[in-house]
């Protein structure tokens, strides 16, 4: 019964997708393959429908991904295409009318549905966006799902404080952690990762007590600040057994400091708030606030040309 109801199944959504004809212009020469890559269905009879990926011979399509059916045979017959899905005695006779190579309109012959489709090639239809490049700043909000688009790793650290910070971030810290340490050099993680959850309560707790011009000047907005990403470290140094974790004393680090940004960029991470850019970055300078990005050699361009990342992404 399952095993029918399936089969019934996939040919409901095939009867839908054998909507999709190649049918050729009246006179048209026989047909060619389908050029090699993505078609994207820009406009459908109302399914919702995606792409087509062809090769020479075969196509899949998202519509019944998951189902058995994919990805399937298709020839050319004269002047049509014949889709064999499910199987090769399972044809749909689809007609494709191309507008140049790379714009066409199929119509499926059985049930008379019309797509519309663009060729985009190799370019994924929703192309995944780089994490390590996102932009977390005062104009641009935290990215919706963040959470589920990062793992995120846990410890504690010398100093005996627990942290959350994101997973190959923290792995390169703790390289760069110990290339400075040769150098004698000690830098340990203070602040990371903070929920948006947090950044809230600590916002309403200075409203409630300062009020809220208070809380607009010195409390970042919730959702708005970079180290809810995890991608964020905010180090302090260890310097004779003494923690240095204050502002004004970190700044006056200058040597210590110079000599751990000047080692930032080859485990993939950037001095995100650099002296004088505060009308780019919207922070003063923070010679302690890191940011990883991934890409050691991202990270050498930006800090070799002293830009920050805003103006490397070219926003603000
Ligand atoms: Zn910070």
């Amino acid at each position: 019964m399952k095993k029918l109801f399936a089969v019934l199944l996939v040919t409901a959504v095939l009867a839908g997708l054998a909507a999709c004809t190649p049918s050729l212009k009246p006179g048209s020469a026989s047909l060619k393959p389908f050029k090699a890559g993505t078609w994207i269905v820009i406009e459908d009879g109302g399914d919702d429908a995606k792409t087509y990926t062809f090769t020479d011979s075969m196509t899949e399509c998202s519509y019944c991904s998951g189902l058995a059916c994919m990805p399937f045979d298709y020839e050319i017959s004269g002047s049509s295409y014949i889709f064999h899905m499910g199987s090769a005695d399972d044809n749909s006779v689809v007609n494709a009318v191309f507008d140049g190579d790379e714009d066409c309109t199929l119509t499926w012959e059985d049930s008379g549905r019309v797509e519309t489709l663009r060729y985009v090639g190799d370019k994924e239809p929703e192309k995944e966006e780089n994490i390590y490049m996102v932009l977390v700043n005062k104009q641009n909000k935290l990215p919706d799902n963040w959470e589920n688009m990062i793992e995120l790793a846990t410890g504690t650290n010398s100093v005996g404080e627990n942290y959350l910070v994101e997973k190959k971030a923290l792995e390169a810290f703790e390289k760069l952690r110990a290339a400075l340490l040769e150098e004698g050099i000690d830098i340990e993680l203070d602040s990371t990762y903070r929920t948006v959850e947090y950044q809230q309560k600590i916002w309403d707790e200075f409203e409630a007590e300062k009020g809220l011009d208070y809380a607009r000047q010195y409390v970042a907005v919730p959702g708005f600040s970079e180290h809810h990403t995890g991608l964020a470290i905010d180090a302090m140094l260890i310097k004779d057994g003494e923690v240095i974790d204050d502002n004004d004393d970190m700044i006056a680090e200058k040597e210590i400091f110079a000599k751990v940004h000047a080692r930032l960029a080859e485990f993939g991470f950037i001095l995100r708030y650099p002296e004088g850019k505060d009308d780019i970055t919207g922070y003063s300078y923070e010679p302690w606030h890191f940011r990883y990005i991934d890409s050691p050699e991202i990270a050498k361009e930006i800090m070799d040309s002293g830009i920050t990342l805003e103006e490397y992404l070219g926003k603000q």
